[in-house]
């Protein structure tokens, strides 16, 4: 079963790229708003300010003209002190807003107007000045006539102030349109970057759904392959525990036939034949059993196996038997090749083959086996055919299960063999096929990779 190592880098690299969004998106909005859009606020509000302290100073510039206007009509000195004391208020008052109003001086054209409005207004307070010392003196046609002189400099003063208020109005209104579009910009890169990040969360949430699926049917496919191969290996217990019992059954009775028959020769020999014949299937079975068990095990000599001289040590072997069935075994010119196969289970697999296809040829009519072997791209092709009694069709894949024999098999064997040659070049990465018709033969192949 693969294991999820992709998994935690895939997942890494996900939350990592959400902080890099999230980063980037704080980035971009400090570089396209920066502290613009606090200046514009504080813009507005120095605007409001300005316009209020204007609002004051024409409000005490309109006041002191109307004491003037009193102070004319006054012939009183008391009272007339009383008006000019109320006045000096006035001026402290519109010096303070002056004082207050100056540090807002800053939008385009404010500078100028006002540095003309603050002469004006020191021209009027002259003119008033000089006003109210002829009124003083209740010279009050003199006073008048200054008046009217004071009266249209104060216009002028008022159109200038009004100017300034304006000034600070169209300058409030363009820095509440700005901060606003700053605001807005800053909302749209926040939302971009709230859609990437959904996006992102959406992606891996996705894949992390599908690789867990993916993990949830590996681990189900896993645990039911381990249960086949328990169920498997119990079936195989079972079988070797069957068949060595039966090879062990005559040995446990032949101890007290001994004894029965110790006098007779001929049933001692008779005992003693059964003691061997058990014995040495017995022998061959836990043979078998090791074969199979070190089948899996290829590779841990590190060499590779030659063909050649493999093939030819087999049918060496089975030359007594072939002898004893009246058969024939021919073996084609097998090219010289290097097999990616451990020499001694090398052997294992030609020996079961050739074995068996030597085997089953006992009570044929015809009686011939033919091995040929050919290279094959990377791998090598090894054809064992014999004219032995076939394998029926529906049992052709079992007969590579351990133990399995096929139903009314004479010949004598432990049912492993095969299941052996398929462990064998399972762990070599090759494999095994077979072909046969019932009755007249069957041809088995064997695919090994060569060795580089
Ligand atoms: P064994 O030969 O010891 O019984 P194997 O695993 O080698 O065990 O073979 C399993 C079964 O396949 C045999 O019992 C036999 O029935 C069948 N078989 C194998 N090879 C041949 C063959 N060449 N011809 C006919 N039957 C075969």
């Amino acid at each position: 079963m693969s294991r999820p190592r992709g998994s935690q880098r895939v997942l890494v690299a996900g939350l990592a790229l959400i902080v890099v969004i999230f980063f980037v998106e704080a980035a971009a909005d400090a570089y396209l708003t920066g502290d613009a859009e606090e200046r514009a606020w504080q813009l507005e509000r120095n605007s409001v300010l300005s316009i209020e302290y204007l609002n004051r100073i024409a409000r005490d510039l309109d006041e002191e003209r109307i004491l003037v206007d009193d102070h004319i009509l006054e012939s009183d000195a008391t009272r007339m002190a009383e008006i000019e004391r109320r006045r000096s208020q006035l001026i402290a008052d519109l010096a303070r807003a002056e004082q207050k109003y100056a540090p807002f001086v800053e939008l385009p054209n404010e500078a100028g107007t006002w540095s003309l409005t603050q002469s004006l207004i020191n021209r009027f307070h002259e003119g008033v000045g000089a006003t109210l010392a002829l009124s003083r003196q209740n010279l009050n046609v003199e006073a008048q006539a200054k008046l009217d002189e004071v009266r249209s400099q104060f216009q002028e003063l008022d159109r200038h102030l009004y100017e300034l208020i304006q000034i600070n109005r169209v300058g409030a209104l363009e820095a509440v349109t700005k901060a606003q579009a700053l605001d807005r910009s800053t909302d749209r890169i926040a939302l971009f970057a709230r859609l990437a990040g959904l996006v992102t969360v959406g992606i891996l949430g996705f894949w992390l759904m599908r690789r867990v699926r993916a993990y949830e049917n590996e681990i189900d496919d896993y645990s039911q392959t381990l249960e086949n191969r328990n169920r498997d290996l119990d079936a195989f217990a079972g079988r070797v525990a069957h068949d060595v019992k039966n090879a062990l059954g005559p040995l446990v009775m032949a101890p007290s036939r001994l004894r029965r028959t110790a006098t007779d020769p001929t049933k001692v020999s008779e005992v003693a034949d059964r003691i061997e014949r058990s014995s040495l299937r017995a022998n061959s079975i836990v043979d078998a059993l090791l074969a199979f068990s070190r089948a899996a095990r290829n590779g841990e000599s590190g060499e590779a196996g030659a063909l050649r001289p493999a093939l030819a040590s087999v049918v060496e072997e089975v030359a007594p038997l072939v002898a004893q069935f009246d058969a024939a075994i021919e073996l084609e010119e097998v090219p010289d090749l290097l097999v990616r196969c451990d020499p001694g289970l090398l052997h294992i697999v030609l020996a079961n083959l050739v074995g068996n296809a030597v085997k089953y040829l006992e009570g044929q009519d015809e009686r011939r086996v033919r091995i040929s072997a050919h290279k094959e791209d990377a791998a090598c092709r090894i054809e064992v055919q014999d004219t032995g009694p076939g394998i029926p069709e529906g049992v052709r894949d079992k007969i590579f299960e351990p133990f399995y024999r096929v139903d009314g098999t004479q010949a004598a064997g432990t049912g492993i063999g095969l299941a052996t040659v398929r462990r064998v070049l399972d762990a070599c990465g090759g494999r095994v096929a077979v072909e046969s018709v019932e009755g007249r033969g069957s041809r088995f192949q064997v695919w090994l990779p060569l060795a580089e």
